[in-house]
């Protein structure tokens, strides 16, 4: 069983955490943070006022000048310690993201903590390795160089499916190339990101380098998207509260960086490990109740393999287990939400009503008292039907056959959104031009949702543009100054013949 702690008596404080302590909003409305596992709250706290957000902007700001001019080794040994902080705090981590999510305990223990060790230690080495082109004399007569140097106050906003490591993976590319950060976690589950600012603190972190405003996306969300003093937003959330957010950071001129859904193809060529592919297929929908992002959503599968892979599906499918996401045996944690379970079970129903056919689950457990709804798999659903081309969040998998390479990968490719896709098979070149046509940030061969520090993660087309994790994020979170400084002495320029006579 999990190892547990006071919610409430660790944020009596409030769920605010502004300049360094943790303190109440001032919105004047509540907000639950309820286990999904069983409906009942786990804490009540006041939700961010625009003021607030105006005040951890402030905090931002005040502290951007000395921890910008920090030199690079300074952050990384503060994010090293943070890292310490973190391993030596895991226990506290998995339960509170178990608990204001419904993820099992397993998966917190075992994927979101150690990723979220394993991003801090990535980004305390990278802080020192900020890159650009080398210095040289480009014209003959200057020397040109770069300096890659921080933005300013960053405002991140992240989504409840994985509250640590969206926290994780705003915060700690943002800081280490020197920028401050007032992050929006989701209001349905501010805990792990209090906590991991707390952790930044303990670090020795300056105060103000990292604030968290717990608030609704309308208000405090909106306000710091637009707030002038705030050069960046980093979003990570749904396609349709991104444009939004995309409309409102385009008034104050602020950089841009959208990280939106997605429905990622799962493409199954016909000589594939056909076991590799069910047990892939079930993992990648699965994972943390299909609330992920990436999880393959869509299986296309070549008509050999299609009855085997539907029938294997199917079959593992019906022997998860579902139950207390604090008890290591349970494999599957219910939704976020009672609203996310029902809208979940809609779209099945709609599905359905299409002339779809739901070949095991789609239905509310009945013995189970939170936000539960079984694994299930859809098949003869159209390549235009909603549950194929609509982002659904939930353990759904809709199934399709093809015949032609060229057919599988085209279907593959027809949705709005581009974050990930999945290529098995055993033939290097089927592999090759999978890698290369499917159009998605990420393509997986023979495997489908693992991530790592070292390589980014971001989207293609409507899951929008700009990269998490890796070295690459630092191009969303630096900018390059080119500095061009004349080597001759020269009053009278070579080059002034171009605009006067000499
Ligand atoms: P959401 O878009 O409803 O909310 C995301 C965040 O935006 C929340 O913090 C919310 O409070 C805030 N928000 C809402 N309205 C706002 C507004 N008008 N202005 C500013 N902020 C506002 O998404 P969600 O339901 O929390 O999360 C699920 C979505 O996130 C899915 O679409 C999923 O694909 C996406 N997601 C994408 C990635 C990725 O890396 N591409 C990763 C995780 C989740």
């Amino acid at each position: 069983m999990a190892h547990r702690f006071d919610v409430e008596a660790r944020f009596s404080a409030g769920a605010q955490y502004i300049g360094g302590r943790l303190r109440a909003g001032n919105a004047g409305r509540p907000q639950s943070v309820v286990d999904p596992a069983t409906g009942e709250d786990v804490l009540s706290y006041e939700l961010a006022s625009p003021a607030d957000v105006d005040e951890a902007v402030a905090a931002a700001a005040a502290a951007y000048p000395g921890w910008s001019g920090a030199t690079p080794g300074e952050r990384s040994d503060a994010l090293h310690r943070l890292a310490g902080v973190l391993a030596a705090q895991a226990a506290d981590f998995a339960y509170a993201e178990s608990l204001q999510c419904g993820k099992p305990i397993r998966l917190t223990t075992e994927f979101d903590v150690p990723g979220t060790i394993d991003n801090t230690a990535f980004f305390a080495g990278a802080a020192r390795h900020l890159e650009g082109k080398g210095a040289a004399e480009y014209s003959g007569d200057h020397t040109s160089y770069i300096r890659r140097e921080p933005l300013g106050v960053i405002g991140s906003i992240a989504p409840w499916n994985y509250p640590l490591q969206m926290a994780a993976w705003k915060i700690l590319p943002a800081i280490a190339a020197g920028n401050t950060i007032v992050l929006k976690p989701s209001e349905l589950t501010p805990l792990t990101s209090l906590m991991f600012a707390e952790a930044a603190s303990e670090a020795g972190i300056p105060d103000g380098v990292v604030n968290v405003i717990s608030g609704a996306g309308a208000d405090a969300g909106e306000r710091l998207v637009g707030h002038p003093d705030v050069v960046m937003t980093s979003f990570t959330g749904s396609t349709g509260v991104g444009k939004r957010v995309a409309e409102i950071a385009t008034r104050t001129v602020k950089r841009l960086h959208l990280e939106l859904g997605g429905k990622a193809p799962f493409v199954v060529f016909d000589d594939a490990d056909l076991e590799a592919a069910v047990h892939g297929a079930v993992a990648g929908a699965l994972i943390n109740t299909g609330q992920d992002c990436t999880a393959a959503t869509r299986a296309y599968v070549q008509r050999p393999l299609y009855d085997a892979f539907v029938a294997g599906v199917a079959d593992l499918m019906a022997g998860v287990r579902l139950g207390d996401p604090m008890d290591p045996a349970t494999d599957l944690g219910p939704l976020i939400s009672y609203a996310q379970r029902d809208r979940v079970a809609a779209f099945v129903e709609r599905a359905a009503a299409a002339g779809a056919r739901i070949v095991t689950g789609g239905r509310i457990p009945a013995d189970l008292k939170g936000a539960y709804y079984e694994p299930t798999l859809v098949a003869d659903a159209a390549q235009d039907s909603e549950i194929v081309q609509s982002e659904v969040f939930g353990p759904v998998l809709a199934v399709l056959p093809f015949d032609s390479d060229d057919e599988g990968l085209a279907l593959a490719n027809d949705t709005a959104y581009g974050l990930a896709a999945s290529a098995w098979t055993r033939d290097l070149y089927r592999a090759n031009r999978a890698t290369r046509e499917l159009k998605a940030g990420c393509v997986w061969v023979n495997d489908h949702i693992p991530i790592i520090s070292e390589m980014p993660h971001g989207g293609y087309k409507a899951s929008g543009y700009g990269k998490d994790m890796s070295s690459y994020s630092f191009e969303e979170y630096t900018q390059v100054k080119h500095v061009m400084q004349d080597t001759t002495g020269a009053a009278r320029k070579d080059w002034h013949r171009t605009i006067f006579a000499l």
